[in-house]
């Protein structure tokens, strides 16, 4: 693979990162998903984050002005992001082994892939039960 990459014309390399911004709002313009808190496919959960904090972000406005609806929005969702964020040194421990040891347990473990993974999900996942918003009248 070495040798073919070093001949390849067409070779893509990219780093994995993710975005974590100090503040997700300024003036009027707030960011949600991705271009906030993209967590990278180590951990997983990029899809669920933007779902939420959009649903947060869009909650959050219903009753106050901009400027209270974004710092409610940021207040109740950082958490869980951060918390969703921080998996993933267990994402690249699975999916990126550094030990030939690793690497084979890695490897029996798919192997062995018989049963769906269990409904729970890990703990990060459920992190935040999302509010009841009250529609305004
Ligand atoms: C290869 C890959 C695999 C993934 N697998 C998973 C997975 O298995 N599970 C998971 O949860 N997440 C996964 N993700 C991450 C997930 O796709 C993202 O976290 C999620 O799509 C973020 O949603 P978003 O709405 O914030 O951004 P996006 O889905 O990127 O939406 C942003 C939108 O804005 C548009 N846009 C950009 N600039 C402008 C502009 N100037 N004007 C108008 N529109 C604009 C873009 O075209 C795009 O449609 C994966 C991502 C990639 C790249």
């Amino acid at each position: 693979m070495l040798a073919a990459m070093r001949d390849a014309d067409d070779l893509f390399f990219d780093g994995v990162s993710q975005i974590r911004m100090p503040r997700w709002s300024s003036g009027r313009v707030a960011l949600v998903g991705d271009a906030a808190y993209a967590p990278s496919f180590l951990t997983g959960q990029g899809t669920s984050l933007a779902l939420v904090g959009a649903y947060m972000l869009a909650g959050s406005l219903a009753d106050r002005d901009h400027a209270a609806g974004f710092a409610a929005y940021e207040h109740d969702t950082r958490e869980f992001v951060t918390v969703n964020q921080g998996l993933v040194g267990e994402g690249g421990a699975t999916l990126f082994p550094t030990t030939a040891r690793a690497l084979e347990q890695r490897n029996d473990r798919l192997r062995n892939l018989r049963a769906m993974p269990p409904a729970e999900g890990r703990p990060a996942h459920s992190a935040l039960t999302l509010p009841e918003f009250m529609p305004m009248t």
